[in-house]
């Protein structure tokens, strides 16, 4: 259903007389501490035209998309109890803003910036067609605490280690405080010109159907602004004491689980600091808050790394890898996916990663190092797996990540540290809680042997568990004589 002009609250541009302004909402899909809307909301009582445009050509791939069906409804339920409408389009953005910005006789177009290579030329493009039409175009700083350009060496450089980056992002102080959320918006009727582009949410297709793989995302999330702010202030207060030594437990509920709330923007990383700043009780100064800050900061830190280099998308920081010779094989690829390795903590999280969208950080690593390392696969397969897979899928800090765990990205942790799958889930999933959670096949075993069924006798031997695709030390050894053969290897 295109969306409805005739909401109570609304005033109708050509009753308030002003010229309207366009809020263009992209990953920003809130209403507190938005900048681009608060200004337009200020705007001497311009009324306020609500804008997304769904363009095929930076939209989510896969469970992303999911959770955007839904963050787009509640921001348009949200708008709606504001007075404003979520007018929803859906094409080329380059080609729409201007478009609708002419139809619509607006006065100005303002969004919250985006730091991604696609996103600034997209809006480089728009802003320079806008001006050209005589639209004025204003953006703000919304989606990170610094942004790239603020964070400098002595010297103005970008950073390339992430403690001196934190160190001096610190030393700037706290982030700006958050916004508020404006009391009452004077949205606009929707303008003439408009009503043949705009469609329902629905119709973007975003949901899965036939087959409708949805149902573990469903019962694990609920997309949106009010269910992010609750899940914050349920973190601040209940789960922070704790978090420096068991964020890396993935059997305890340690960490915040707002990463896929800040890549759609229903949080701003400012909101988070100031809560996690003000709100944790008696955190602040702990060793756990500063270490949740610093998490907070490696966000932060990926776009800062993606803004500098927009290359590293897809190519080696580090280019000796550039002649890694990486293992095509499509039978081991399909075991790492399927959770069908023969190790527990692995298969324990790319089953996670496949039933809810999501997968915990220390797993994220121990996943990552077996695909690079154990089965000598290139990053790049493994990230546009992540892509497709993840709810909080976010080019930045995974392209980053997955280059910093195969060794070829900055600051990355050397190629040689192999993570053993066995050790690592003994020492961070100790009772095997986590494994018997999302590998039912092992939920008999004991402790002892949850990690290594290999090592069980016949009467307790799982069966349908797959035996191990490759050895531990064989892959290791043929990962670390393949690093040794690139020229440069340190
Ligand atoms: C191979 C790999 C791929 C990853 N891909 C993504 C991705 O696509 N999107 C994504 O948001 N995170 C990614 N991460 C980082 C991290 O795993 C998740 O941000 C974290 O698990 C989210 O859970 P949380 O919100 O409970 O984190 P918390 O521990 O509660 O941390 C709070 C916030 O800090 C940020 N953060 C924490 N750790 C990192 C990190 N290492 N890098 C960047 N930001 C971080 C996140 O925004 C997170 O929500 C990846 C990590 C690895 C090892």
């Amino acid at each position: 259903m295109p969306p409805s002009s005739s909401s109570p609250a609304s005033v109708s541009a050509s009753a308030s007389g002003a010229a309207p302004v366009i809020v263009w909402f992209r990953d920003d899909l809130r209403l507190a501490d938005h900048p681009a809307l608060s200004h337009a909301v200020a705007s001497s009582g311009a009324p306020v035209l609500c804008l997304f445009v769904h363009d095929p050509r930076t939209a989510p791939s896969g469970a992303a998309q999911w959770w955007l069906h839904g963050g787009l409804c509640a921001l348009r339920d949200d708008l709606s109890r504001m007075g404003a409408t979520l007018h929803v389009v859906r094409g080329d953005a380059t080609v729409l803003v201007p478009r609708l910005a002419q139809q619509a006789h607006a006065a100005q177009v303002v969004w919250n910036r985006r730091y991604d290579p696609q996103g600034r030329e997209t809006d480089t493009t728009i802003k320079a067609a806008l001006k050209q039409d005589g639209v004025a175009a204003r953006s703000f700083a919304a989606s990170v605490m610094h942004e790239p350009w603020t964070v400098r060496t002595r010297a103005g450089d970008a950073f390339r280690v992430y403690t001196a980056w934190w160190r001096a992002a610190r030393a700037m102080g706290d982030p700006p405080p958050p916004l508020p959320a404006p009391g009452q918006i004077a949205g606009a009727g929707t303008p003439d010109g408009w009503r043949a582009e705009c469609v329902g949410i629905d119709a973007l297709g975003l949901l899965p159907v036939a087959p409708d793989w949805a149902a573990g995302l469903r019962a694990t999330w609920h997309p949106g602004e009010a269910a992010a702010r609750a899940r914050l202030h349920e973190f601040v207060h209940d789960d922070m004491a704790g978090y420096a030594t068991a964020r890396d437990r993935p059997d305890l509920p340690a960490t915040s689980l707002l990463s896929p709330a800040l890549h759609f923007g229903h949080v701003s990383p400012r909101q988070v600091w100031h809560a996690a700043v003000c709100d944790g009780d008696g955190a602040a100064g702990t060793e756990d808050h500063a270490k949740f800050l610093a998490e907070l900061g490696w966000r932060d830190f990926a776009v800062s790394l993606l803004y500098e280099q927009p290359e590293l998308v897809r190519s080696n920081f580090r280019t000796e890898f550039d002649a890694m010779p990486w293992r095509d094989d499509a039978r081991d690829l399909r075991a790492w996916q399927q959770g069908r390795t023969g190790y527990p903590i692995v298969d324990a999280g790319m089953r996670q990663l496949w039933q809810t969208g999501w997968m915990h950080n220390r797993v994220r690593m121990i996943v990552a190092s077996f695909l690079t390392k154990h089965l000598l696969m290139d990053w790049r397969v493994g990230e546009g797996w992540f892509r497709d897979t993840l709810v909080d899928a976010d080019i930045a800090s995974n392209v980053v990540n997955w280059q910093w765990v195969a060794g070829c990205g900055v600051d990355a942790a050397p190629y040689f540290r192999v993570f053993n799958p066995v050790l690592q889930g003994k020492k961070f999933d100790p009772d095997g809680t986590y494994v018997r959670r999302w590998v039912p096949e092992l939920a008999h075993l004991p402790a002892s042997r949850i990690h290594c069924p290999w090592t069980c006798g016949p009467a307790e031997a799982p069966r349908g568990y797959p035996a191990p695709i490759v050895g531990l030390d064989e892959g290791r050894a043929r990962a670390l004589s393949a690093w040794r053969g690139l020229s440069g290897a340190t």
